[in-house]
């Protein structure tokens, strides 16, 4: 919640919540989840709420959006470098820490000055293996 603070977002109750749900959430959650799970205690919130306080931590950094899963924009509250292992099943996206050392060879960074990469590994979780 801490790193929230600095971000210059009015912080009504219903962005609090918002705030609160994503604090520490490792699911991936999509707007839509984010509106389900806070909608609970704030029945009369609006999805526009949920959309605009997401994009607005977005736009500040609070947030990451992932465009892992097609169907829907995925937000992860773990701004720190981190790759991620996707079942191609169920859409669960985990977190894997450490860093990979990819080498790209010079004739292909086309002058650029690299500061980091993100790896998806894809692959079908234990649960959706079992249910082939
Ligand atoms: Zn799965
Ligand atoms: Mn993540």
């Amino acid at each position: 919640m801490e790193k929230y603070k600095d971000i210059g977002l009015k912080l009504t109750p219903q962005r609090l919540a918002i705030l609160d749900y994503l604090d520490g959430n490792k699911e991936h959650p999509s707007a839509e989840d984010i509106y389900k799970a806070v909608s609970k205690r704030f029945p009369t919130m609006s999805f526009a709420t949920v959309y605009n306080t997401l994009e607005t931590l977005r736009q500040k950094g609070g947030v990451l959006e992932l465009t892992i899963d097609p169907a829907k924009k995925r937000f992860d509250p773990n701004t720190e470098p981190h790759h991620h292992l996707i079942c191609v099943g169920c859409k669960k996206i985990l977190d894997i820490h450490g860093s990979y050392r990819l080498p790209l060879p010079d004739e292909k960074r086309e002058g650029f000055e690299l500061i980091g990469n993100h790896i998806e590994f894809y692959g079908l979780c234990p649960k959706c293996k079992k249910g082939r």
